[in-house]
């Protein structure tokens, strides 16, 4: 169905209007799954019955006259790291599975509730990494997703299945989780939109944790309007968790249409460095003077801790997941290795057969960082270095309202091509890390296609907290001089 490649904003609007009820929309959305995925991946779990009813109540809702939420009707994705009561949760992880059946949780994440709130209709969970731990969805323990634009390349990751879902329309829009990355590479990758938002914009209870301090809830959707209309859903104070912030939320979609004119748009020489393949520059700079046609100005700035970066993020990160992680231990949550008699036996069991080799590297870096002897060295230190990344960014928005960058170093790379290699997979992180350490808002709007290969680039924009209305305003703008940046991938 041709609406399924439309804005979510135009979607629902037929749907309210009555052009096209929900029902259609989600058989449109469920055989487009049916049709591809088995060569795409980008599902672990379709809820094809739980979908069905939601599109039939919004359906009866609008029959009886009332009001729709502004999602209605909208098919969404939803990574499979965000708890949802009606359907399983993994984390794309063998120790969720028991008996082969995976956990079901008992609630509802925060996001996933004001999903349904707004009359959107969930019609499965999205392929990741185990635990959202990788960029390529080459650590999923069940099988990889695959880019529409080449299936012999990775989409990226972690939330690469969710990226997927839009990018071959099978969904308008989909949730995923960035802690170092996630949804702004896969964004890019698959030639779509993504957005991080600030640390604190979106609750996070009902996500399945990896590293506290960074975990972000975050939206992809084809265009910049739908991925401000998810937000805009998803965003605000939650009491049911600590870290969301009160501050109030702007009117996202109002914020695409405002002018850019005067802006000021810091350009960081550290993100234009070596390693960055020149069909990738040369597309990210044809969008800055896109904006700059628009009316905003640039500006050379210096972001200087940015080389130290993908070391930081990976000692903070590992650390906090080696915490987290710990309660899977076989006792309270899904799989539970059989033949051990004592408790020690029993949660190592579980834990060394239901991990998959990514997870525990970093459950084993992360305990080797706290431990005492190396806490100080290693850890504390790379706190503060943290802090100096941050003091980065506070100084470079005293002269800039944003900063505009590539996503990553290349196009979407083949899989099984850093698979042998941990480190080249973190080293390619080195451009989306430090928003992430910074809690900044981030997003990736695609910006053409790379000369050489044909596959989607993104410009990631950049802008101090809880200015994500900044970026959308940009990103639009990037969006309005060239329309159909990427366009749609090759029919499969
Ligand atoms: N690629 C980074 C990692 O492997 C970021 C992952 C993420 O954002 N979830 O940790």
């Amino acid at each position: 169905m041709e609406l399924l490649w439309q804005s979510i904003p135009e979607i629902a609007a037929r749907v309210a209007r009555g052009d096209v009820s929900a029902l259609e929309l989600c058989n449109a959305s469920l055989d487009r799954i049916a049709a591809l995925d088995e060569n795409h991946g980008a599902f672990l779990s379709v809820a094809a019955a739980q979908a069905r009813l939601a599109a039939r109540r919004v359906d009866e809702r609008r029959s009886r006259g009332e009001t729709l939420g502004p999602l209605a009707g909208v098919p969404i994705a939803v990574k499979d790291v965000l708890c949802t009561m009606d359907q399983p949760t993994s984390a794309a992880s063998k120790i969720l599975v028991r008996d082969g059946r995976t956990w079901q949780p008992p609630y509802d994440a925060t996001a996933v509730s004001r999903l349904r709130a707004a009359d959107a209709v969930l019609v499965g969970k999205a392929n990741c990494d185990e635990f959202a731990m990788g960029s390529s969805n080459e650590n999923s323990a069940f099988f990889p997703a695959k880019n529409p634009w080449d299936r012999t390349r990775t989409p990226g990751g972690s939330s690469g299945g969710s990226a997927v879902a839009v990018a071959a329309a099978m969904t308008p829009g989909s949730l995923g989780t960035d802690t170092g990355g996630s949804v702004r590479q896969p964004a890019s990758f698959t030639g779509i939109v993504g957005v991080k938002p600030t640390y604190g914009r979106v609750s996070r209870n009902g996500l399945v944790a990896f590293a506290s301090s960074l975990d972000q809830v975050g939206t992809f959707a084809r265009d910049v309007r739908g991925a401000a209309a998810l937000l805009q859903a998803i965003a605000g104070p939650d009491p049911l968790d600590a870290t969301s912030s009160t501050q109030a939320v702007p009117d996202y979609l109002e914020a695409c249409e405002s002018s850019v004119r005067g802006l000021r748009i810091g350009v960081p020489a550290e993100y234009f460095a070596a390693g960055l393949e020149p069909e990738v520059e040369a597309r990210v700079r044809e969008a800055i003077r896109a904006l700059e046609a628009e009316g905003a100005t640039v500006h050379a700035i210096e972001l200087p801790n940015t080389r130290h970066a993908v070391a930081t993020y990976y000692v903070v990160a590992c650390a906090e997941c080696s915490s987290n992680l710990g309660r899977f231990d076989g006792i309270r949550f899904g799989a539970r290795a059989s033949g051990k008699r004592d408790l020690t036996g029993v949660i190592a069991a579980t834990r060394g057969g239901g991990f998959g080799p990514e997870v525990k590297r970093r459950i084993i870096l992360g305990t080797y960082v706290l431990s005492a002897g190396y806490y100080d060295a290693i850890y504390l230190r790379a706190q503060r270095i943290r802090s100096a990344i941050a003091r980065d960014f506070q100084t470079a928005f005293e002269t800039v309202d944003a900063i505009a960058t590539p996503v990553t170093p290349t196009v979407a790379f083949p899989l099984g091509s850093k698979l042998a290699e941990p480190v080249s997979m973190y080293l390619a992180d080195i451009y989306t890390l430090p928003a992430s350490l910074a809690g900044i808002p981030a997003l990736s709007v695609p910006c053409g296609l790379g000369e050489a290969s044909g596959l989607p680039v993104g410009l990631q924009l950049l802008a101090p907290h809880f200015e994500e209305a900044r970026l959308f305003a940009l990103a639009r703008a990037v969006e309005r001089a060239a329309p159909a940046a990427a366009g749609r991938p090759p029919t499969p």
